[in-house]
């Protein structure tokens, strides 16, 4: 009897390690049975008998209910596969003669190789060996089997190759899709170099991994159990056993031994799994955690089927096998998906970080340059350019912004620029745009205009804004802005042109005083042409001489003598006959030809006054009128030094209006330096301005040259008259001589000369002359007063 349990056992064993030998060995191990028991009576042995029939049966129930299918090499390409194992190749399970040809016709072609090395290295020992190919079924369908086997020796010494195939597809699946999703997170930012590196790594720990599940499944052990399910016991083999952790004693065992070694989590649904099972005769399939010692976990797939067997029992049959590989490979691989991801994550935050700070400016926050070329070109180029009637470009430039700046520091300069941004967002707010495109350029862009008054609207509400003072560490800082408006026309227009027109329109706003906005105007566009080319014909007018210089005399009001010049330029246009300076001294401000202009001056002027003093005609200065682009040039002492000036001999006119805008760092270093050349400073068109006449007298100026608009009307104007008396008068008690320009009659100078002013110049005594004129004037004026 004993005997007879433990044969079965064996038999049992040797099914699993080795199904095919059990067909042999079943046989023979009934004949032993028979031996051994020869003195037991025929009831004993048919009990035994149909025992083992039952056991045999339990096996090929187990074998069905987790459809394993069997498979043996018979010599050169004849082999076997059992029914099963030909249906999960998608062959008829009736088919059994089979070929190692027609086996691997439904191999997929790249796993041919693989799964005949398998065949090899099964052949070749003892050892089991173990390989996942693919097969593909008539319907399309891939299917994952898994096959295991080796090589043994039957009792007769005679050797055989066999072993068992199973189904492995949901497992493979699983792992195929986290491979696939992990691969896909990280080529999804294929553009990113970092990705791909971390890609190749990771790719590397999957295979890793991947070579891990090989090992895991070779030494897939299956256990084999049986539930009773009327009376609650079961019969475990001695695997199931280890699989739970328990040890094998009689080899049965019940619901709550079971139970207790899952998980507590596990138990509530496992139980569930196993009524639902018994209750709709379903099969059974679950998955468990089995609680070891020291707190490991082991993860167990059980599944079986519903069997009712020769006595009428209802019982479930089914195997369990340990896939904690394959569920920490799945974990690795979550982990490594949602790592991948999250590192997907990062890379695009850091990529759009990075966009961001390579299309704003990182002082105001605002889109640059580069984000806004991007804007325009998406304004014309884009078939949304199609839908939009008309587009507004706004061109703006802080007025006093270098002064801030050249005197408070750049702190002040960095809070300008910011509050200049935050005004401009609160005055645009979503209706366009806005990009800081230098140092104090900004652009605003409305790329959706119905009505122009909503851009005006816009403009003014902005100058406004800038009106206010601001505050900067206890300075009161003010700068205001000039503003240029172009209008385009998405489907017509190319935008950056429309960008140039705004920038026209604000160098008008500037020209026309600063703190305003300006239209662009087709007027305007052919006005700066004409500019542009007089511009040109200057500079060429400089190089072929064309420029003159005049002179005015000056006459001390006492005595009548010439005091003085003041130096005029003239143009001796090739074909606009001569020029006086209100024709073209703007377009030479404006583009910086000016200070050329004032060089060429002061150098003829001066050259005329040392070749007449050799003649025997002392004029005992020359006035030159200084523009303030002159001032600002930091080579200005250089120049003036190569000049050779004696004290005295040359005055600057400044206009008053060079103090107001210009305060200047290197404008008052460069006006020291003059007054120390002995260059003596007069403030010109004095009274036209606005700047006090005390903080001009600060500068310590020589002389005040009133303005001949107030001079011109004292004969008829007590209030002018006044005016100028005062003006004199306040001059004198703080020592600084007068000058009055546009003295037109010597009514006028008779006037000016009982008010106490000093020096008188006009048309009362001269209009400006060329030089030649100009000498022999001055000769018969010195004539005159000597006879
Ligand atoms: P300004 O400095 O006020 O020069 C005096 C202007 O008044 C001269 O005009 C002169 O012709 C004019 N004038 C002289 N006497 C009388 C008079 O009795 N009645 C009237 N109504 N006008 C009189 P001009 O030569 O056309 O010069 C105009 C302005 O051009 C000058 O005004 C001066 O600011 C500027 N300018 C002339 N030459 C130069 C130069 O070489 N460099 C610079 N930067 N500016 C110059
Ligand atoms: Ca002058
Ligand atoms: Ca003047």
């Amino acid at each position: 009897m004993l005997f007879g349990a433990s044969a079965g056992v064996s038999l049992a064993l040797i099914y699993f390690i080795d199904p095919a030998s059990f067909w042999i060995a079943l046989p023979l191990t009934i004949i032993l049975l028979l031996v051994a028991e020869r003195n037991h009576n025929l009831t004993m042995i048919h009990i035994r008998e149909s025992k083992l029939l039952e056991l045999s049966q339990r096996f090929k129930l187990a074998m069905d209910s987790s459809n394993i299918g069997l498979w043996e090499l018979n010599g050169d390409d004849a082999c076997y596969l059992d029914g099963r194992a030909a249906g999960l190749h998608g062959y008829p399970t009736t088919e059994n003669e089979f070929s190692l040809s027609r086996w691997l016709e439904a191999v997929v072609p790249e796993d041919r190789i693989k799964i005949t090395d398998f065949l090899t290295h099964c052949t070749q020992g003892e050892e089991t060996h173990s390989e996942v190919y693919r097969v593909q079924l008539r319907s399309g369908e891939l299917r994952y089997l898994r096959a295991a086997g080796s090589n043994y020796s039957t009792a007769d010494g005679a050797r055989h190759t066999s072993g068992i195939i199973w189904d492995v597809t949901s497992d493979m699946q699983v792992a195929e899709t986290l491979k696939n999703s992990v691969y896909s997170s990280h080529v999804k930012n294929a553009e990113l170099e970092l990705a791909l590196q971390e890609l190749s790594s990771r790719e590397h720990d999957l295979m890793e991994l991947s070579r891990r599940l090989d090992f895991a499944l070779q030494s897939y052990n299956c256990g084999i159990w049986e539930a009773n399910l009327s009376t609650d016991h079961s019969y475990w083999d001695r695997r199931m056993h280890q699989l739970y952790g328990l040890d094998y004693t009689t080899g049965y065992t019940d619901r709550a031994t079971w139970l207790n070694c899952l998980h507590p989590d596990d138990r509530e649904k496992a139980s569930a799994d196993a009524d639902r099972c018994a209750a709709n005769n379903e099969p059974f399939s679950s998955i468990q955690r089995v609680l070891l010692q020291d707190e490991e976990v082991r993860y167990v797939r059980s599944v079986g089927s519903i069997h009712i067997d020769r006595d009428g029992l209802r019982k479930v049959i089914g195997i369990a096998f340990d896939i904690t590989a394959d569920v920490r490979l799945a974990d690795e691989l979550k982990a490594a998906k949602e790592e991948a991801e999250a590192r997907n994550a990062e890379l695009i935050e850091a990529k759009s970080h990075i966009e961001h700070n390579a299309l704003h400016d990182p002082l105001t926050g605002l889109p640059n340059r580069r984000k806004l070329d991007l804007e325009l070109d998406y304004l014309t180029s884009s078939p949304v350019a199609a839908g939009r009637a008309r587009f507004a470009i706004l061109h703006l430039d802080l007025d006093r912004f270098k002064q801030i700046n050249d005197t408070l520091g750049h702190a002040a300069g960095d809070a300008t620029l910011a509050r200049a941004a935050e005004l401009l967002r609160l005055n645009v707010g979503d209706a366009g745009v806005i990009a800081r495109i230098g140092g104090d350029e900004f652009v605003i862009l409305i790329s959706q205009v119905t009505d122009k008054y909503i851009v005006t609207s816009i403009a003014s509400n902005i100058i406004a804004a800038f009106q206010h003072p601001f505050d900067f560490q206890g300075f009161t800082c003010r700068c205001g802005v000039s503003i240029g408006i172009a209008f385009g026309d998405a489907q017509d227009n190319d935008a950056r042109k429309i960008l140039i027109n705004a920038d026209l329109a604000l160098y008008r706003a500037k020209a026309m005083g600063r703190n305003r906005y300006e239209f662009f105007t087709q007027n305007l566009q052919a006005e700066i042409v004409n500019h542009k080319r007089t511009a040109d014909e200057i500079l060429a007018g400089l190089e072929k001489g064309e420029f003159e210089t005049w002179y005015q005399p000056q006459l001390c009001a006492r005595t009548g003598e010439i005091a003085g010049m003041e130096a005029l330029v003239r143009w001796r246009h090739p074909t606009r006959g001569l020029l006086t300076p209100d024709k073209f001294l703007g377009i030479a401000e404006e583009l910086d030809v000016v200070q050329a202009l004032d060089r060429l001056t002061l150098q003829s002027a001066l050259q005329d006054r040392r070749l007449w003093s050799l003649k025997g005609l002392e004029i005992p200065r020359v006035s030159v009128n200084v523009s303030i682009r002159r001032l600002h040039d930091a080579q200005l002492l250089e120049s003036l030094h190569q000049l050779y000036i004696m004290p005295g001999e040359v005055v600057f006119e400044l206009v008053e209006s060079i103090f107001l805008d210009d305060s200047d760092e290197q404008v008052v270093q460069n006006l020291d330096q003059v007054k120390e050349l002995g260059i003596d400073i007069e403030i010109d068109d004095f009274g036209t301005g606005h700047t006090s006449l005390i903080s001009l007298l600060r500068l310590k100026p020589k002389r005040l040259k009133i303005d001949r608009q107030l001079v011109m009307p004292i004969l008829g104007s007590p209030q002018e008259r006044a005016l100028v008396r005062s003006i004199i008068d306040i001059a004198r008690s703080l020592g600084v001589e007068t000058v009055a320009e546009g003295v037109e009659t010597m009514e006028h100078a008779a006037m000016l000369k009982d008010m106490g002013c000093d020096i008188l110049q006009g048309y009362a005594f001269a209009a400006p002359l060329p030089a030649q004129e100009f000498s022999a004037y001055a000769m018969q004026q010195e004539l005159r007063r000597v006879s």
